[in-house]
Order: structure tokens, then C-alpha cells, then sequence
């Protein structure tokens, strides 16, 4: 039998459940939140609460939001033709500090089997379906440079290709300051195939 109350053993295991921690991080995390001053269990169980009851997805292009339209997509001087597909809303918030000023499609994640991620489990459906009245000219698909993110580009193009006239993918490779030595393969493979003059 252990030792600690049952509600720490279920703390704990609550925190396991999330990506990235394990049993020994969620257990310093429990911990961490009965001595600490500035992190409260309330505060933490408040905003969680709040995330799950409050927060919905746009009904256009699926960003987090309070409305049922984000205000993105209700900016009417936003080019509402060309539509950015991003994998998780900080991507949007990510892309939102460069001159973009068209449309998002938030994806909530890439193909992955390995991860039971299919096409239903995205907001595929959802974007098929902004492109079939023939508004959107062209789709940017900004998933990240690796496997699972070229998969999801290659079939966006393949459930799109006949609906918009123009689905491009980010130009990538090395980020300014890379050490090509520690590169991985995908990574190089897109720098050489995406040279340009010097
Ligand atoms: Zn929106």
C-alpha cells in the first residue's frame, strides 16, 4: 500500500496522462502545486475549466476562440482567397508576426498512424469543404518539415488539387544559424531541392 493519499496517487497520475511528463516529473509537479504560493491548484483547475467549457473552435478556419467566428476570419480586409493550413493555433499566432494577411485552416495536428492520427481525426473534412465554392485560389500549406508533416502536405494536394487553382508548401530547409552537420535528412534533402542563386 503506499503511502501517500489516494488523491496525490491520482494527481499524480493525472499528470502523467499528459505528452512529455512522466511519473517522476508528475510527481514533482504535484508536489509543486501544494507548497508553492504563485501556483495554486484552484488557478490551475480554474483554467482548465475555463479551456473546456468556454473555448470553442472557429467555425471557418477551426482556431481557438470565445465566438463562433474568430476575429481572423471576421476581418473582412483579410484575403479571405488564399488560406494558410497550420498544424496547432500557436503556428497561427507564430505566423501572425510576418505580413501574412491572408486566412488560416488550423489543422489540430498531422497524419501519424503511429499516433492513430487519420484524416478524421484532423479538420481535413472541414477544409475540403471551405474550398468546394471555388473563393479560395490558393491554399499555403505550412505543416512542419518532417515525415509526418510532408505526409499531411501530400495529401492535402491530393484531396484539393482539382478544387484550387494553387496549393503551394512553404519554402524550407536550414534555419539561418543550422549546423548542417547535425541536420537531419529531411531537413537537407529540402535545402538542396529548394536552392537558389547566390
Ligand atoms: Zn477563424
Amino acid at each position: 500500500m503506499s503511502l501517500l493519499p489516494p488523491q496525490i496517487q491520482k494527481t499524480i497520475e493525472e499528470f502523467s496522462k499528459l505528452p512529455g511528463i512522466g511519473p517522476k516529473s508528475a510527481e514533482r509537479l504535484t508536489f509543486h502545486l501544494l507548497r508553492s504560493s504563485k501556483a495554486s491548484p484552484e488557478g490551475l483547475g480554474g483554467s482548465l475549466m475555463t479551456l473546456k467549457n468556454e473555448l470553442k473552435y472557429c467555425k471557418d478556419c477551426q482556431m481557438v476562440t470565445l465566438q463562433e467566428q474568430c476575429s481572423l476570419c471576421a476581418d473582412s480586409s483579410r484575403d479571405h482567397s488564399t488560406i494558410l493550413v497550420v498544424e496547432n493555433p500557436l503556428d497561427v499566432v507564430a505566423f501572425e508576426k510576418t505580413s501574412f494577411k491572408g486566412v488560416y485552416h488550423v489543422l489540430h495536428g498531422v497524419l501519424s498512424p503511429i499516433d492513430g492520427m487519420g484524416p478524421e481525426q484532423l479538420k481535413m473534412k472541414e477544409l475540403v469543404d471551405r474550398c468546394t465554392d471555388g473563393t479560395v485560389t490558393e491554399i499555403i500549406v505550412a505543416t512542419n518539415p518532417d515525415i509526418e508533416g510532408e505526409a499531411t502536405a501530400s495529401y492535402i494536394q491530393k484531396q484539393l488539387g482539382g478544387a484550387v487553382e494553387k496549393i503551394t508548401r512553404l519554402a524550407h530547409g536550414l534555419p539561418m544559424g543550422a549546423d548542417i552537420e547535425f541536420a537531419d535528412q529531411v531537413t537537407l534533402k529540402e535545402a538542396l531541392a529548394g536552392r537558389r542563386d547566390v
